[in-house]
């Protein structure tokens, strides 16, 4: 029988009330290798109901002792950094490599989480009035929750459930479906760090299992990261509901290369951002904008020559630069889009539709391909494949660059490659998009900012991890005070007081 990934509720692994599962894949091979507990809306209750009953010893404990979980945790995860590696690949099928590389950041976010205790100190202004103080502290708000993508199953859920526990809430985290064992085991290590049951709860499932966080009272907050359709139903299903929600989603992030670009740097960089992690990432680069023929030409002919030697294969090989897709319907609907890039009339330079990859015929492998000369009333202009299928646009100027960027309905990450200061001013103070590289493709914000695109990349106000996501986490509470005299006299004061 096939291993099944269960629910963690108040420390112990369980395997819920219901009997709904979901096969889990190993991409690379085709086959299913585990099954995942699909949770009922009562072992979703059940979780609240572990976080709701941790909380209050949890909110008194001392944000020094809450970072000190954290700091055991960031060792565990480094001594157990290669089996939380080989879990995400096993089920995404990224390469170890890049694994790695997505639990450093969640690694980062851990780090971050270890300062809580500065994080978390308040603002205190002194006789604001005649000896009257005032002071603002950040409070936890409660039971909070996080729901995942399938496509960074370690480096996600750190955005989140860290930074929400070291500020004093309790946590309810439901990862993908599709890649939901590095989640688990990763709070597994947290329990071992020293984390107080039900602080941290994981449920798996599917859409009854989100709802029934989105419509229960108890739930204060909802951080979500995955396509925009869906996170556009938590952000008005949640808000509705009277709950903080802060929900990103899709992206179609262009790259500029502009023609004093240095371009045998800007075309590694973006094989890289283009191809890597099989273009899975919600920051990768689908779209190459070339201004002037010249570098149109001269970037399509050099990204040619770099796919003729990009190695596709299985995960588990360091070897490779490039693994399979996450699921057969993924794939189908990749390359779907290929079929499709083909009849609108753009030109496959590099069709990848046809890959074999030897002893792994079953897996979902699709080479690299590349198209030219795409328009932007194309389809596989507008929407995001997420796979490994670039597009190179052609334009005359850095603004009609700019504004093909600004008129896309997705505003994530976007960068430019560029020799020019002028040139990559202009671009990062006009362009509307969240996150912006110079000569930089994958400008992800470290653990100490805060990641969030715009436009329908995300909605709520602020965004993920970082600053943004110690405000997201706690409630603004101010105390105004007085201690006066026990001599003193005051009469009534009928007018608004003020200084
Ligand atoms: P998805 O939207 O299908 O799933 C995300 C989560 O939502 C999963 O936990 C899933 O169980 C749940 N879900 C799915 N359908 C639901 C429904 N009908 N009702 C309620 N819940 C539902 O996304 P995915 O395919 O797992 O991930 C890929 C997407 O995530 C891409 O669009 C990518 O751009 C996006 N993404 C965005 C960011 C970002 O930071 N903006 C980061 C990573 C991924």
């Amino acid at each position: 029988m096939a291993k099944i990934v269960e629910h963690l509720i108040n420390g112990q692994k369980q395997s819920g009330s219901g009997d709904r599962h979901q096969d889990v894949f190993n991409p690379a091979i085709g086959e299913v290798t585990k099954q995942v507990a699909l949770a009922t809306k009562a072992t979703v209750e059940e979780a609240i109901s572990a976080a709701e009953a941790a909380f209050p010893a949890w909110r008194d404990t001392s944000p020094p002792k809450r970072a000190q979980v954290m700091f055991r945790l960031k060792n565990l995860l480094e001594q157990n950094a290669d089996k939380i590696a080989k879990m995400v690949t096993d089920e995404h099928g990224k390469v170890l490599h890049d694994s790695m590389g997505e639990l450093g950041r969640a690694i980062e976010n851990v780090e971050f989480a270890c300062g809580a205790p500065a994080l978390l100190k308040g603002e205190h202004s002194k006789n604001v009035g005649t000896s009257v103080d005032s002071w603002s502290e950040f409070q936890p708000l409660g039971v909070t929750a996080g729901i995942t993508p399938f496509n960074f199953p370690a480096m996600v859920p750190f955005w989140m459930w860290p930074l929400a526990v070291v500020a004093g809430n309790t946590f309810v985290l439901k990862p993908s479906e599709r890649t939901p064992s590095a989640a688990m085991y990763m709070a597994e290590l947290a329990l071992e760090a020293g984390l107080p049951p039900g602080v941290l709860n994981v449920v798996n499932g599917d859409k009854e299992a989100v709802d029934t966080l989105l419509h229960d009272p108890r739930v204060e907050a909802i951080s979500f990261v995955g396509s925009t359709p869906i996170a556009e139903y938590i952000y008005s299903t949640g808000t509705a509901n009277g709950k903080r929600v802060q929900a990103l989603g899709g992206a179609k992030n262009h790259a500029v290369v502009m023609p004093d670009a240095d371009l045998d740097n800007a075309v590694s960089a973006l094989m890289g951002a283009a191809y890597g992690s099989c273009g899975e990432r919600c920051m990768a680069i689908p779209v190459v904008v070339t201004v002037g023929d010249e570098v149109g030409d001269a970037v399509v002919v050099k990204l040619k020559a770099e796919l003729d030697v990009m190695k596709v294969g299985p995960g588990m090989d360091n070897n490779n630069d490039m693994g399979p897709l996450v699921t057969k319907q993924h794939f189908d609907k990749v390359k779907g889009y290929v079929d499709l890039g083909v009849a609108e009339g753009a030109d496959l330079v590099v069709d990848g539709r046809n890959l074999v990859v030897d002893g792994y015929e079953n897996g979902y492998f699709l080479g690299g391909c590349l198209f030219d000369n795409v328009k932007a009333g194309m389809k596989i202009y507008q929407d995001e494949i997420f796979g490994p299928v670039l597009s190179v646009v052609r334009v005359a100027t850095q603004q009609e660059a700019m504004d093909l960027i600004d008129a896309h309905e997705y505003g994530n990450g976007t960068c430019i490659f560029t020799r020019d200061g002028e040139s990559a001013r202009y671009f990062t103070d006009n362009i509307k998009v969240g996150m912006v590289g110079v000569n930089i493709p994958l400008p992800v914000p470290v653990a100490y900012h805060s990641f969030g695109g715009w436009k329908r990349s995300r909605f709520g106000d602020l965004s993920i991890y970082g600053p943004d996501g110690v405000r997201f986490y706690t409630r603004r509470k101010t105390i105004t005070q007085r201690w006066p005299s026990a001599n003193l006299r005051e009469g009534t004061v009928f007018s608004f007081p003020s200084s």
